[in-house]
């Protein structure tokens, strides 16, 4: 997710669909992964916007929309960590978490503006 920070809050302004790196179909269903170089690219891209990553969203197929231990472990600070639970293969529900200073994931109030 691609935006700006701004008192205390994040907007995004864009979102960029990248491929989940991870090579099986089964770990693809687990667990997702951007490549680093995907990952510098989307960076550049967005500082010649005046733009920064502010997040990464993820779905949870068949699943809530709440971290995993994996999640948890991979996030990195500043980082909003959207996630879209997906049961059946529809999107029902979409939480945004943050990690705390004891890298605990917090939920963040979403809104739509
Ligand atoms: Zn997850």
């Amino acid at each position: 997710m691609l935006g700006y920070l701004a008192n205390e809050s994040k907007t995004v302004v864009e979102v960029m669909p990248t491929e989940n790196a991870w090579s099986e179909e089964d770990s693809k269903r687990r667990r997702y992964a951007i490549a680093p170089e995907i990952l510098l690219k989307v960076q550049k891209q967005a500082r010649d916007r005046s733009l920064n990553i502010i997040g990464i969203y993820h779905s949870h197929p068949d699943n809530p929309a709440i971290p995993s231990e994996s999640d948890r472990f991979l996030a990195w600070q500043e980082y909003s960590y959207i996630i879209v639970s997906v049961p059946n293969g529809k999107a029902l529900e979409l939480k945004s978490w943050c990690l705390d200073k004891n890298h605990q994931f917090q939920e963040e109030e979403i809104e739509i503006a």
